[in-house]
């Protein structure tokens, strides 16, 4: 259609012949499974894009490995200035890749482009990061002696030092080829966190994207390799082989990775933490979430219900911080209701063409999203849930004119829990399980809470206390985003506190719902412990050495140990 091709046209992906290579290392190839790449909102083919053969796989991870020895050896600061000639490409590229995101993905306009300024930011701050990867130098027992915190390698002021090693030390060394694995909510972003990060650190970076957002990665992937090729870089420093699981597994498994930062389900991550772990990798896990914002009577709810509003239908409910459950307190419940239920209800919330600057709501991404949804809406029916927005109870419209007719669209919708099932999945939290045990091992209302339901399902309990809200929030598997609406201080310290919420992501007066760059991204728990973009995140993506040396005439042994024959 004219309105896929102006999207397509603009970062010169050629809309004919409509099939398109889907390996880079250095070099455009594809032979591999052909994946389609469909518009979520119209149900049009977007093209055929032709994966990585197991040979091409091959061919590109070893491409990867001989760029990491020529990457690792520019200096930091220098690898910086190409970073921040990605942040220029990218920039001047904003809005189409933003548009292609929408058109891809089925996320809204401003999201799109929200998506790449995120992959702008995070250069920005790999740039400044490029002068910062500090070691330390810790003080040593043995007198004479120095330990560096960072590098392995001997220090310049030894007078045996390599010649050919041109870093001064001590820095942290680079880690050697990262695998990303990525998921489709974020096609852009969730990459950028990873490649601005791992090139600052000197690794070369091999993307295996999500199977139905082949075009989102193509497109990042010639701005990138553009800034490269000038630079005279190997291509390879940013390799990208598409394709499904089959090459997910064979990145996930192959020696030549020595980090694997994933993005995605539980049920994948379990898979792909077990695996680089039986082989020694690094993993980073960034998993589900199922994340829950708690309303307190003296909130300000003109902030809160419009926090918990884009909350639970902004991506139409496919972020993994997606508002899933709200937790009201009793006194504020009707009324804050009420004002949800009149957004969820607003004409503004038509479904519509993501790309038109004027939509709320997008699609879910895929067809079988939608069954899903209507699986999500069925189970919380059968355990009594009340929905109380899914207009005719279908959830679905009937009226939509083409070509969104054939668009992935549901009804954003709401579910109350009935007292009994809210207060069985509160025995589920740890804090009362060892003496409520019995409790524990019903399961049915414990379910029902505790699965991440990837579609715009917002679940809502009442409490009466904090502690029994903070005790519900904490009962899911899941531990990546949360929230608190207060402006009691007293409420803030538990919240943040020991017996707190135990997510990653901890908010007050701030939805669930999206992060900036500069903090550390990542939940706890079965959401996995990883952490990337800002904070402490870069430290993971270096190869870390303690390194004692002596500078002295004697050789002492620690601890006093005497071995003198
Ligand atoms: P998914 O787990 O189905 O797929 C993720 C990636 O894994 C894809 O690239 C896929 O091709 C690949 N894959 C599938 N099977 C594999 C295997 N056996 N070995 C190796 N790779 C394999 O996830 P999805 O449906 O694309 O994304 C939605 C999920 O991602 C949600 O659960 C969401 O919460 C999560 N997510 C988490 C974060 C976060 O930062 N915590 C961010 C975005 C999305």
């Amino acid at each position: 259609s004219s309105r896929a091709s102006a999207v397509l046209s603009a970062l010169e992906i050629p809309t004919t012949p409509i099939e398109l290579p889907g390996v880079y290392d250095g070099e455009w190839k594809g032979s591999g499974e052909v994946f389609q790449s469909v518009c979520p909102a119209t149900g049009e083919v977007l093209a055929n894009v032709n994966s990585a053969s197991p040979a091409e796989l091959h061919g590109a991870l070893e491409r990867t490995r001989e760029a990491y020895v020529y990457f690792r050896s520019i200096p930091a600061p220098k690898r910086g200035e190409i970073i921040r000639q990605i942040r220029e490409a990218l920039a001047a590229k904003r809005d189409d890749l933003g548009a292609l995101v929408s058109l891809e993905m089925g996320k809204i306009r401003t999201e799109g482009i929200g998506e790449v300024q995120e992959f702008v930011d995070i250069c920005d701050y790999a740039v400044g990061l490029s002068r910062m990867m500090n070691g330390r130098v810790v003080n040593s027992e043995r007198p004479g002696h120095t330990i560096l915190e960072g590098k392995s390698r001997v220090p310049p002021t030894m007078p045996h030092r390599s010649h050919q090693s041109p870093t001064i030390c001590p820095v942290p060394n680079p880690l050697g080829v990262l695998g990303v694995l990525s998921a489709f909510n974020f096609p852009v972003a969730v990459y950028g966190w990873n490649l601005a990060i791992s090139m600052a650190a000197g690794n070369a970076t091999i993307w295996k994207p999500s199977p139905s957002t082949p075009l989102c990665s193509i497109a990042v992937t010639k701005i990138v390799s553009g800034v490269l090729e000038k630079n005279g870089v190997p291509g390879a420093v940013a390799g990208l082989v598409t394709g499904g699981k089959d090459v997910g597994e064979a990145v996930v498994q192959s020696q030549e990775v020595d980090m694997v930062s994933f993005t995605g389900s539980e049920k994948v991550g379990r898979i792909v933490g077990k695996n680089v772990q039986s082989r020694f990798g690094k993993v980073l896990l960034e998993l589900g979430g199922n994340n829950a914002a708690i309303i307190m009577p003296d909130a300000d709810l003109s902030l809160a219900v419009p926090a918990v509003f884009f909350g639970s239908v902004g991506t139409a409910g496919q972020r993994c911080t997606s508002t899933r459950r709200l937790y009201l307190h009793r006194a504020i419940a009707p009324e804050f209701l009420a004002r949800l239920q009149t957004l969820y209800t607003s004409p503004a919330l038509q479904p519509g063409d993501p790309l038109d600057a004027r939509t709320l709501l997008g699609p879910l991404h895929s067809r079988a999203a939608l069954d899903i949804f209507d699986d999500a809406i069925a189970e919380l029916k059968g355990a009594g849930a009340q929905i109380v927005s899914a207009g005719d109870g279908s959830g679905r419209y009937e009226d939509l004119t083409p070509p969104l007719d054939r668009g992935n669209f549901v009804r954003p919708s709401i579910a109350l829990i009935p007292k009994q099932l809210k207060s069985k999945a509160k025995f589920n939290s740890k804090a009362k399980s060892e003496s409520e045990s019995e409790s524990v091992s019903d399961a049915g209302a414990g379910a029902l809470w505790a699965t991440e339901r990837f579609v715009p399902v917002l679940c809502v309990a009442e409490f009466d206390e904090l502690e029994e809200a903070i005790a519900w929030n904490n009962a899911v598997p899941q531990g990546l985003s949360s929230s608190l609406w207060t402006r009691d201080l007293r409420h803030v310290g538990k919240w943040i506190g020991p017996a707190g919420s135990d997510a990653g992501i901890v908010n007050v007066n701030v939805g669930t719902s999206g992060a900036e760059i500069g903090a550390a991204f990542g939940g706890n728990k079965s959401t996995g412990w990883g952490r990337e973009s800002g904070g402490d995140a870069w430290k993971q993506y270096v190869r870390w050495s303690a390194c004692t040396i002596n500078f002295s005439d004697e050789a002492p042994l620690a601890q006093g140990v005497n071995f003198t024959p």
